[in-house]
């Protein structure tokens, strides 16, 4: 029987040629993440959280490390603004890039009524740029709270709110560090990242 073979060679092939063409149409959508060390940020630390973070996003680079930007520097709090930094950060990319930015000092914002304000990472909800800290981060599980660190700044350069799911990685860090009860994205914020083609 040949006619059938062929038949479903012939379906079998145009199945394959539409699951490429939403890959790609999926994947092209997307943006590169540009992982880029600030001043002495450990290599060690920036190559694995490269490679961890291609679980959730399939174009993940590390770029150069760059100085600090002397002009972000608080000298009365011996800290970076995170708001200035990424301000920074977005010269090293492009329409087609996100950057997140490394830091192993302290970073800070405003917010409310607190004007410097010290954070695990900043990133605005959309943007082109954002920054995390090792700063605050447990010693003990560094790399892996680095990790929900990024893909949280991520997140919301990518348009995602804070997220009321206590295990959720878009929780509100609210000024303390409750990333170890964190375990995954919710339902929810995973649906919203899968369109903008992550995970
Ligand atoms: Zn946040
Ligand atoms: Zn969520």
């Amino acid at each position: 029987m040949p006619g059938f073979y062929n038949k479903t060679a012939c379906c079998a092939l145009l199945a394959i040629m539409l699951l490429m063409a939403c890959s790609s149409n999926h994947v092209s959508s997307s943006r590169v993440v540009v992982l880029i060390p600030l001043g002495n940020f450990p290599q060690k630390n920036a190559n694995q959280l490269a490679s961890e973070l291609k679980k959730f996003h399939s174009k993940v680079i590390l770029s150069k490390a760059q100085p600090f930007p002397k002009t972000a520097y608080n000298e009365s709090r011996k800290r970076y603004r995170a708001d200035k930094l990424i301000a920074y950060l977005k010269n090293f990319g492009n329409a087609d890039t996100v950057i997140l930015g490394l830091s192993t000092f302290d970073i800070s914002t405003t917010k409310n009524q607190h004007a410097d304000w010290g954070v695990m990472g900043l990133g605005y909800q959309p943007g082109a740029a954002c920054v995390i800290s090792t700063w605050r981060l447990n010693k003990t599980n560094l790399q892996n709270q680095l990790l929900k660190v990024a893909v949280h700044e991520l997140g919301h350069t990518q348009g995602l709110p804070h997220c009321k799911v206590n295990s959720c990685y878009m929780r509100d860090a609210g000024g303390k560090n409750p990333l170890d009860e964190e375990t995954g994205f919710c339902d929810k914020c995973k649906t919203y990242l899968n369109k903008q083609g992550w995970l």
